[in-house]
């Protein structure tokens, strides 16, 4: 049997993340994501049994989770209804958030209005609005693939059929791994998404040294970008900062949407850094939407949010806005109609006081990158909760990712110097600026083999 990596989805692209590996006889899933713009939802599953490759998912010997980010597990309770003694193997907190994101539809579909004003709890949250689609998405599906999670420990390896499984630290989010897979006929590390710096919420990512590493996966997500993640990071939140500041002066409220787990979290504690070491002065940090969960996830592992200026949003915040000189934290992060963020937006957007700052990853036909791209023309009209907003709030993006650059891609295929590199969860097809999959080839030609992942291509080893 060969062995070989064969993606089904989230190969050249972000989204759907599910890649078949065959090593040593072992049939194994890593990851098991949707797409969350698209119509075409799921990963290709059916192409594995087109080329050969199973009979049946019921054939595969283990499904691997790298984090619980729905693109990376959203398909997992469709996989474990068809699969289900396969064994699932995740770090608790990954399988706490994908508990979370899984059942978020099936709460928003339970009868209480997300669109009324006040309601600015887990129901009205649409960050997952698109899921309610989702049909696998039944409680019974979820509940048995949480069930068949077997908790895994960072750095402690598990037999699994021919091969041996270690979870490192992956930075990135709450529980993030990268997943370490060693054989007699060769070792394979997938990064899932990474961080190669330390976040206020989670450190960078930890393997130990001299790790054997003959096939490298990693992600490529701003594989076209340098510095900006690294490098910058310092001088972004000095921006971010005297903006806050500035509104804040002025008597204004600052709404960020954020995406509710990771990011929101980050920022929160970010903005609190900056509070505590007298960059800004005090002011109260409220956290609204499906974010507010996800930090009790993160408080229940040990990673401090709550306390001091940071709290949960009151009910009624949304009717006390012009009293409110503060900060507010809301998901969803791309103010998708009628989430607690498109809520805040539109109260608040009208208003030359206030300002609405944007954080990361907007998608192409999102609220979001609609509204950043008003932004400089002041007093146009917005389309927000199938209503027409007036636009005289500050509307600015910053650029605080809890992904890898390109130049922290390289220094990690440097330090494990795999045979092969592999480029997935990244859009290749940016030819503009820096570029990780030509710079690995330059630096590295003649001792690495390079490949970028391209859905239904296997690649052999
Ligand atoms: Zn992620
Ligand atoms: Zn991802």
């Amino acid at each position: 049997m060969q062995n070989l990596f064969f993606p089904i989805g989230g190969g050249n692209e972000i989204g759907a993340s599910c890649y078949f590996i065959q090593l040593n006889g072992a049939k194994l899933l890593l990851d098991s994501g949707i797409r969350l713009h698209s119509d075409s939802t799921y990963p290709r599953f059916d192409s594995l049994y087109a080329e050969n490759l199973l009979d049946g998912l019921w054939e595969l010997e283990g499904i691997l989770l790298s984090h619980g980010h729905l693109d990376h597990v959203g398909s997992l309770p469709t996989v474990v209804a068809e699969a289900p003694e396969v064994p699932v193997y995740a770090t608790l907190p990954t399988r706490d958030i994908m508990e979370l994101q899984l059942n978020q539809p099936l709460r928003a579909t339970k009868g209480a209005n997300p669109c009324k004003a006040g309601a600015n709890t887990i129901p009205g949250d649409a960050e997952l609005v698109d899921f309610r689609e989702v049909k696998q998405f039944n409680a019974v599906r979820v509940q048995r693939a949480i069930d068949s999670v077997v908790p895994l420990r960072w750095h402690h390896p598990i037999a699994l059929q021919t091969c041996q499984v270690t979870f490192f630290p992956a930075g990135h989010i709450l529980g993030a791994s990268m997943v370490y897979i060693e054989s007699e006929v060769g070792n394979i590390l997938f990064t899932g998404d990474f961080t190669p710096f330390d976040q206020l919420t989670v450190p960078k990512y930890d393997i130990p040294d001299n790790l054997a590493v003959d096939v490298l996966i990693t992600e490529s997500t701003y594989g076209y970008q340098e510095g900006a993640y690294t490098g910058d990071v310092d001088e972004e939140r000095e921006n971010f900062a005297q903006k806050i500041d500035r509104c804040l002066d002025e008597g204004g409220t600052v709404l960020i949407p954020a995406f509710a787990i990771g990011r929101s979290q980050e920022l929160a504690l970010i903005l609190r850094h900056l509070i505590r070491t007298g960059r800004l002065r005090p002011f109260t940090i409220y956290i609204d939407g499906l974010a507010q969960v996800a930090c009790d996830i993160y408080e229940e592992n040990g990673v401090r949010v709550f306390g001091h200026e940071l709290e949960k949003a009151p009910r009624h915040l949304i009717d006390a806005l012009d009293a409110f000189n503060g900060v507010i934290i809301a998901s969803s992060g791309m103010l998708l109609d009628n989430s607690a963020s498109a809520r805040y937006a539109e109260k608040l957007l009208p208003d030359p006081r206030n300002a609405v700052f944007f954080s990361g990853y907007l998608d192409e036909e999102s609220p979001g990158r609609r509204l950043e791209g008003l932004a400089m023309s002041k007093g146009q009209r917005f389309r927000l909760n199938e209503r027409k907003v007036p636009v005289h709030a500050n509307v600015d993006t910053y650029r605080l990712s809890a992904h890898t650059d390109s130049e922290g891609i390289l220094s990690l295929i440097e330090r494990v110097a795999p045979k092969k590199v592999i480029f997935v969860h990244g859009y290749p097809q940016y030819r503009t600026g820096v570029n990780v999959y030509n710079e690995t080839y330059r630096r590295f030609q003649s001792r690495i083999e390079v490949y970028q992942a391209n859905n239904g291509t296997p690649i052999y080893f």
